[in-house]
């Protein structure tokens, strides 16, 4: 179960062992950063209990993940999947004013649909996120459902951290703590995901501390950063200065040089194919560079090097 959840050995095999034992608790608080697949997981954990191919008090394979209930599941259109969330609350009637906090109005309505019958007939799960902003009053409505759950219900709590959960929360919830996920799986994620070369899943994953959810977030920032850099430099013809400009802007450091010019170099390829006259002079021109930045050539002087060459070249 659980097979396309990366790491999180532990809090896999903890709830794994509750459904296999048939003994599912009422209520989850998923505790971790986030990025670190707490959600992914809730969704995974409805998946397993609804799906209508692989029944999970037969085997323990998981979720088929392409029966209606899953794709209903993935679609976000489970009629028994809720997600209680900033989003919810928006669509309420009176949902708009706050955006700080999840109001008690809220779990009033979720209440609504934990004491209605099914609709599908199997569980009812009820994914309620960020749980840390919940308002008290919220929280001490939630704990009513708590007391006297219906069967067949799942309350997943999700939070940063446990700290920010009242006591009488935590005491009818079964905590399940997600850690930070290793250096090695977010650099494959990212290769296999995005198709990023190691060397730049490396550096990403470096400053991702240990989420998926971070990694993606950097991946973009930088991939924005620098694809809208090739479009500059080729786009229309820049005065010197401000090419130069641009250049120590971002010649921060000699990886994020090297960085730069890989990005750079990819972009100038498709062009290449293209338009290979055009552009054959600017892919040696950057192949050499790349030579002389691994060889200590200041990353600045070769950036701006590179990028009045460019220019020159292309506008
Ligand atoms: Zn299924």
């Amino acid at each position: 179960m659980f097979r396309n959840i990366i790491a999180q050995n532990k809090a896999k095999k903890i709830i794994t062992e509750q459904i296999k034992n048939n003994k599912i608790p009422h209520a989850y608080l998923f505790i971790g950063e986030d990025g670190v697949g707490k959600k992914k997981t809730a969704l995974e954990f409805a998946k397993i209990l609804n799906c209508t191919i692989n029944d999970y008090s037969k085997t323990d394979i998981g979720a088929c993940g392409h029966c209606a209930a899953c794709e209903m599941i993935n679609k976000d259109s489970y009629p028994d999947l809720h997600m209680i969330n900033f989003a919810k609350q928006e669509e309420m009637p009176d949902g708009e004013g706050e955006k700080t906090k999840l109001g008690i109005d809220l779990i009033r309505y979720m209440q609504k649909y934990v004491y209605m019958k099914s609709a599908e007939g199997k569980w009812k799960i009820f994914i309620i996120e960020p749980a840390e902003k919940l308002t008290i009053d919220a929280f001490n409505s939630l704990l009513k459902t708590l007391e006297e759950p219906p069967k067949h219900t799942i309350l997943i709590l999700i939070a940063k951290h446990r700290e920010t959960i009242p006591t009488t929360i935590l005491s009818r919830t079964q905590t399940v703590f997600f850690q930070p996920l290793p250096k090695d799986e977010i650099v494959k994620y990212l290769q296999q995901q995005h198709s990023l070369d190691e060397e730049t899943a490396a550096k990403i994953a470096e400053d991702a501390e240990g989420s998926f959810g971070k990694a993606e977030y950097l991946m973009l920032n930088t991939q924005n950063e620098y694809a809208s850099l090739w479009k500059e430099l080729t786009g229309k013809k820049m005065p010197a200065a401000d090419l130069l400009e641009k250049s120590r802007q971002v010649s921060r450091d000699r990886d994020t040089a090297l960085s730069i010019l890989d990005i750079i170099t990819e972009s100038a390829m498709k062009s290449f194919r293209k338009e290979p006259e055009k552009y054959i002079d600017i892919i040696e021109k950057l192949s050499e560079h790349k030579i002389y930045l691994t060889r200590n050539a200041n990353p600045n002087t070769v950036l701006d090097n590179l990028f009045l060459y460019i220019n020159s070249k292309t506008v």
